[in-house]
Parts: C-alpha cells; structure tokens; sequence
C-alpha cells in the first residue's frame, strides 16, 4: 500500500516538475483574514480555513510534504479536518490526498477524479517509451523508477488511488460555522478540472492554478487547459469578487485583486501577440522561435514555459 501510493504521487510529480520549487521552510505559514490561512511550500500553495467545528483545507501538495502540512495546522487549532478540496488534478496538489482522506472528505471538480483515475492507464500508453529513452541515454535510475511506475499503474485499484469521492460539475458550497466557502469550477484554464475556492465571510480567495503571481503559468492542453479559456475563466471570477479580496495563488505569493488582474494582462498579451502573428501570415514555427513578451521577463519560469504558452496561444488564435 505504501509502494503503491508512493507511486502514484511520484508518478504525479514527475510529470509535474515545472511546479516544484524549495524555499528555505516548506511549511510558511501567513495567517490571512477571518480564520482562513495560506501555507506555502514546496508544491502549489495551501489555504485552509479553522470554523468552530471544523477545518477546511484547500490541496495537499506532495505526500511526503502532507504530514507536516497537517502538524503545521494542528499547530494552529485542535478542530478536526474535515473536507480537502483539489483545485485541479496536478501532483503538487494532490500528493498528499493519500494521508488527508484518512480523515477528511475530498471534494473536486468531475474532471479531477477522472484524471487521477486516468493515471495508470496513461502511464502504461507513455512510460514503456520514456524506459526505451533513459535506458538509451544511460539514465538507469530514472529507467528503474519509471519501470517501477508500469508495475504499479498494472496492479493498482480503484479504490487505492487517493482520487475525491465527492464531486460536482459547476459549484458546491460547503458550510462552516458561519462561514459559506464557494467552490467555483472554472471554464478549461489550467486543466479541465479547475476550481477556484472563495471563503465568503473571511472574504479570501484560492485560485489554484488558475493563477500564478508572477510566475509564467503551466498550461495543461493535454488535459483539457487553455489559454482562451484562462481569461474567460479570470474574468469569470474577476466579476464575482469584490474590489478588496485576499488572494491565494496556485504558485507565487499571496496578493490582490490587482495582482490577478495582472497575470490576466499577461494571458490577454500572449493571445494578441499570437493573434496578430497569424493576422500577418507568421509560421507557428518561425512565430515560437521570434516571440518574446519582455515585459515579462522577470515572471519567474520565462525561459521555461513562455514559449509553450505561446505555442498554445497560436493553436487557439482566430
Ligand atoms: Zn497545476
């Protein structure tokens, strides 16, 4: 059982390594307002809020990382866990399902449980070809922990992979105390599966990953992610917040509503700078290899997935 879910979070980190980072304390505590909190660590970022009775808690970043998400919690209230929400199916977000569904319902989009219960069989489609690839480059280690992975994804269970068991289709509110948390599935951003959570009273909101502060965002058009979609679904949560909201990232440090509005600036200037490309006839191929947006620069991940998001942008431009 351990080997199994170990593998399961490996497999879902190692395809998702362009999240991962290590700041110096992977358990960064910042309380924000009305009993809700954002704990940052090595995967995407954590919010949980602590009610009377219970406490809620947004993604689980890496299973290895979740014993101490939860000390850091109990840290901080004596209430039990009770509900994890995923925002999105990522292994830096649902690492450490495998220790909160011990005693906490995981509530997520549709999507989310079908793309974590989707998993093996995409590991036995894409891993023989990636062992082939390693054993080539003399890469042995790596070889042996995707083989190991092929074993895992042909004798695992349903019920052993940590997917939500409580999903829904547009939205959910789960009532605490006084508080109304709404889960809001998005329009394809990130994913297909994305939600964002608004605690109402406390008035903070997690986008999960369908915003990073100022870092160049992954998106996910293997799973259903887009980049059109993204500032649809922005704008979506844009107009139902108020002026004054505390928020969480999925990645970077926690901000504003100005702060959203500026990663929403940058997925509009990658799809103008797309658009207008193929309005003036550009090659997709000669449009990757001259693009650059230097005004954001200084976005952390720039070199990495800027031109993949460009990509992207010219595959879904008029
Ligand atoms: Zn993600």
């Amino acid at each position: 059982m351990l080997a199994v879910s170990l593998s399961l979070a490996a497999s879902l980190a190692a395809a998702q390594e362009h999240h991962d980072r290590a700041p110096s304390d992977p358990f960064t505590l910042k309380p924000l307002a009305g009993n809700v909190y954002a704990l940052y660590g090595r995967g995407g970022n954590v919010g949980f809020y602590v009610g009377p009775d219970a406490v809620v808690v947004v993604d689980s970043q890496f299973k290895d990382l979740a014993p101490g998400i939860v000390a850091k919690i109990k840290s901080v209230t004596d209430k039990p866990i009770k509900y994890l929400v995923n925002t999105h199916h990522h292994g830096d977000h649902v690492g450490g399902n495998e220790v909160f569904r011990q005693f906490a319902v995981i509530i997520a989009h549709d999507n989310v449980r079908t793309r974590m219960l989707a998993s093996p069989a995409e590991i036995l489609r894409d891993f023989p070809a990636r062992v082939e690839a390693a054993r080539k480059a003399g890469n042995e280690p790596q070889a042996k922990q995707l083989a190991e992975q092929i074993d895992w994804a042909k004798s695992v269970k349903v019920e052993e992979i940590p997917a939500p068991v409580l999903t829904f289709d547009s939205e959910l509110r789960i009532h605490v105390g006084d508080e109304r948390i709404q889960v809001w599935h998005t329009p394809p951003s990130h994913t297909d599966g994305d939600s964002v959570v608004y605690f109402e009273k406390a008035n903070v909101l997690h986008m999960g990953d369908n915003f990073f502060n100022k870092v160049i965002p992954f998106i996910d058009v293997a799973h259903g992610g887009s980049v059109k979609g993204y500032l649809v679904a922005l704008d979506k949560v844009i107009g139902k917040v108020p002026a004054s909201v505390t928020i969480i990232p999925g990645h970077g440090e926690v901000t504003d509503l100005a702060g959203l509005k500026a990663f929403r600036g940058y997925i509009a200037d990658v799809l103008e700078t797309a658009r207008k490309a193929r309005a003036a006839g550009t090659s997709k191929d000669d449009f990757v290899k001259t693009v650059d947006l230097p005004a954001y620069k200084d976005f952390s991940g720039y070199p990495d997935r800027f031109k993949a998001n460009a990509a992207a942008a010219y595959d879904e431009a008029p």
